[in-house]
């Protein structure tokens, strides 16, 4: 794929930003947004028209009729527009209406047959495509799914990462599971990649800190939801900041540029940003367990601090780094540490029961 190339020459900015409301809910909302977007630097408009809802019953989108009022932000504001397809019908009616560009949504790349269709129908179709992660981490599939729109003969691809779902308690909507993107980035060097920090953290107030993350990993740009209203928004409230908000987040980022000859630096860097992201998500899910810990012993009146347990978590914790090489001292000490702050979140529960009654 040495001949992909970038999704708008026009707009090739460092990084690329790609902002819009989740959703197109009407003409007055979809145009007020872009205008707000527009002021804060961005030149890539997203809405989404056709949306797939996990749950029957929420808002599915306005449907066709809102292809006009990207048209318009298209005309009127100047801001290159891209929404949503699932299907060779939904790509026919945006190509019709003059989209610059489409995506393609995390549970559409999850499935082969839909990709395929989708890819039948961009043949001879010069348009710029972008491929969100599938909902499973595994990152053939996601490949498989640029392979298919390749395959096409499209060549203004990208990917968007906008994390996985997971059984798991984790602070995230949807994990982000960082080695995934990184991997697609070993495998596919040429190939355009952002995050996507609304559906990953799926907070509004996690988007700035997700964005300098994808930043400081090395993503080319990020994709993120703005509303100028988010709390009566119909789709995805919670994690849609106001374009204001966005133009403060994108002020704040830092940027990053590696001097090609440190390549090798910045994979090692890549590597151990990764591990460290997956320590601090252990570090969360370990202190929710903890919390829960707290819960069952206050409501049993036992004490929190359970001194055969803190010995035997050390030793064994011990036991395990010695196995794996890692100094004793230095396993000794975070153990303490994380004990520490676990007692300090039971104490705070106990704490909180009591001023309750
Ligand atoms: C969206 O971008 O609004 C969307 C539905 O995304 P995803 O496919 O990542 O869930
Ligand atoms: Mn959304």
């Amino acid at each position: 794929m040495n001949d992909l190339r970038v999704l708008f020459e026009e707009c090739a900015t460092e990084p690329i930003i790609i902002a819009g409301p989740c959703s197109a809910e009407s003409r007055e909302q979809t145009l007020a947004t872009a205008r707000g977007v527009a002021a804060a630097g961005v030149k890539i408009f997203r809405a989404g028209i056709w949306k797939p809802r996990t749950k029957p019953g929420s808002f599915e989108g306005r449907g066709a009729e809102a292809l006009a009022w990207l048209a318009e932000v298209k005309a009127s504001v100047g801001l290159k527009v891209i929404t949503e397809v699932a299907t060779p019908e939904h790509l026919d009616m945006a190509l019709r209406a003059g989209v610059d560009g489409v995506w393609i949504g995390a549970r559409t790349t999850t499935n082969p047959f839909a990709t395929q269709q989708i890819a039948d129908a961009l043949r001879g179709v010069d348009t710029a495509v972008i491929v969100k992660n599938p909902v499973i981490p595994d990152v053939d599939l996601w490949i498989g799914a640029i392979e298919r729109i390749y395959n096409s003969g499209v060549r203004r691809i990208a990917a968007v990462h906008r994390g996985f779902g997971t059984h798991e308690t984790t602070p995230y909507r949807n994990a982000p599971h960082w080695s995934v993107p990184i991997e697609l980035h070993r495998r596919l060097p040429m190939l355009t990649i952002l995050s996507d920090p609304s559906h990953i953290g799926g907070r509004s107030d996690m988007v700035a800190q997700l964005s300098q993350q994808a930043l400081d990993i090395g993503f080319a740009g990020l994709m993120i939801e703005s509303h100028t209203e988010p709390d009566v928004a119909l789709s995805d409230a919670m994690q849609q900041v106001t374009p204001e908000v966005l133009d403060a987040i994108l002020h704040s980022l830092r940027l990053h540029r590696t001097p090609a000859s440190d390549d090798a630096l910045a994979d090692y860097r890549l590597h151990i940003d990764t591990i460290d992201s997956r320590i601090i998500e252990l570090l969360a899910e370990r202190m929710d367990v903890a919390r829960a810990i707290g819960e069952y012993k206050r409501a049993r009146g036992m004490a929190i601090v359970q001194h055969d347990r803190y010995n035997d978590l050390l030793l064994s914790a011990e036991a395990r780094a010695k196995m794996m090489s890692v100094p004793r001292e230095f396993i000794h000490q975070i153990f303490s540490a994380i004990h520490e702050e676990s007692v300090r979140q039971q104490i705070a529960i106990s704490e909180a029961a009591e001023k309750k009654v």
